[in-house]
């Protein structure tokens, strides 16, 4: 398993691999820069083949993690964990009680919280072992679920970038909605509340009638969301869902939603461009949940904070899009050459 060689290695700060036979625990932490504060990103609890595809993933997620804490103006650098999910029955309870200790062991240099896989329950079983961790739903600074955040953040990013590229208000906007999950149902809930049109889908077929009924969506296959006659394509599911395969199929001329990870390749970045698609960078548009976790960190969650970060967001955004509109770059590079911009300028502080 090489390290340095893997094309995910961005000079991270440190990679830690962490094991224990007793409860089964195989895992990493990356921590890719504390040059703005300590790293904070989730736990990802996933079924990895091999272990090069947990260490690649890894690195990627935390480097990401770098860039959406710095655009999102947080004293936090970027890190991530993964744990292998083990073959056979699970004990929940020994499997995070040991990450709890590695994570302790690393004195505050990460801080992590729920990604897939994982919930508060599995943060109060770390926070036994740790104070490091955030995302949890009981104490004095609990910050909870941060989905309705990432949800209140990803609707403010639709509307400026239809504003900015259409001049209009999301009354009567379409948007095509990807994944009626934790973040989509909510983002949908909020889009329907000011008469925006919703066509949805999802592979869960009992949120995809809950969205027909609660907001009259209109639902279509997951393979039709692409081709849906809509004006802003809201990815709300997977990443790498703008690809070669895709993009041609797109009629829409505003992307924003929460998935990580949208454009398979950077190369769709300027493909998006030349179709005359407004880009809302992934990362800079679903940071409304780091914040939330940013707040517990903080020691202190405070709701006036938090609303002022996701206001933060929105400038950041509009930033973005005044630039791409006055040079001959695009919204991903540019959001880049401003991540990597905000952390060299920590770095040297
Ligand atoms: P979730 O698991 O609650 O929801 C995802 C939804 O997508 C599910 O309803 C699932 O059935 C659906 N889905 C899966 N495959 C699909 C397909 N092929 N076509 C259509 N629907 C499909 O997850 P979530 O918390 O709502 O997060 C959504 C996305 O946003 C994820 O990519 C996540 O990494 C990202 N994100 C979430 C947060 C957060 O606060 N929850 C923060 C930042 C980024």
């Amino acid at each position: 398993m090489a390290i340095f060689e893997n094309s995910n290695f961005d000079n991270h700060e440190s990679v830690h691999a962490f094991t224990d036979t007793k409860s089964g625990l195989k895992a990493f932490v990356a921590v890719h820069s504390t040059a703005l504060g300590p790293a904070a990103g989730g736990c990802r609890f996933w079924s990895y083949e091999t272990s090069n595809d947990a260490l690649t993933d890894v690195l990627r997620l935390s480097r990401g993690m770098s860039y959406k804490n710095a655009m999102a103006g947080l004293n936090l650098g970027g890190g991530k964990a993964v744990v292998m999910k083990p073959q056979g029955d699970i004990d929940r309870e020994a499997l995070f009680s040991a990450l709890g200790a590695f994570i302790d062991n690393l004195g505050g240099k990460y801080y992590t919280a729920e990604d897939v896989g994982m919930s508060p329950a599995d943060m109060r079983i770390i926070q036994k072992k740790t104070k490091y961790v955030a995302g949890l739903d009981e104490g004095e600074a609990a910050s909870g679920d941060p989905s309705p955040v990432t949800a209140d953040g990803v609707f403010r990013c639709i509307r400026l970038g239809v504003e900015k590229k259409m001049n209009r208000s999301l009354d009567g906007i379409t948007v095509a909605v990807q994944g009626l999950g934790h973040v989509g149902y909510d983002v949908c809930a909020r889009l329907s509340a000011v008469g925006a049109k919703l066509i949805v889908t999802d592979i869960n077929q009992a949120a995809v009638a809950r969205a027909i009924d609660e907001f009259g969506a209109q639902a279509v296959a997951p393979d039709d969301i692409y081709t849906a006659a809509a004006d802003v394509y809201a990815p709300c599911a997977l990443g790498a869902t703008i690809n070669p395969k895709t993009i041609d199929q797109l009629r829409v001329q505003v992307i924003a939603g929460a998935a990580n990870n949208q454009l398979s390749v950077a190369a769709m970045g300027k493909q998006l461009d030349e179709r005359g698609i407004l880009y809302c960078p992934d990362y800079v548009v679903n940071g409304g949940g780091i914040i939330n976790i940013a707040g517990e960190i903080e020691g202190k969650y405070d709701p006036a904070w938090v609303e002022k970060k996701l206001q933060g967001l929105e400038t950041t955004l509009a930033e973005i899009i005044d630039i791409a509109n006055n040079s001959n770059m695009t919204t991903d590079v540019i959001a880049d050459e401003m991540a990597r911009a905000r952390i060299a300028k920590g770095r040297s502080a």
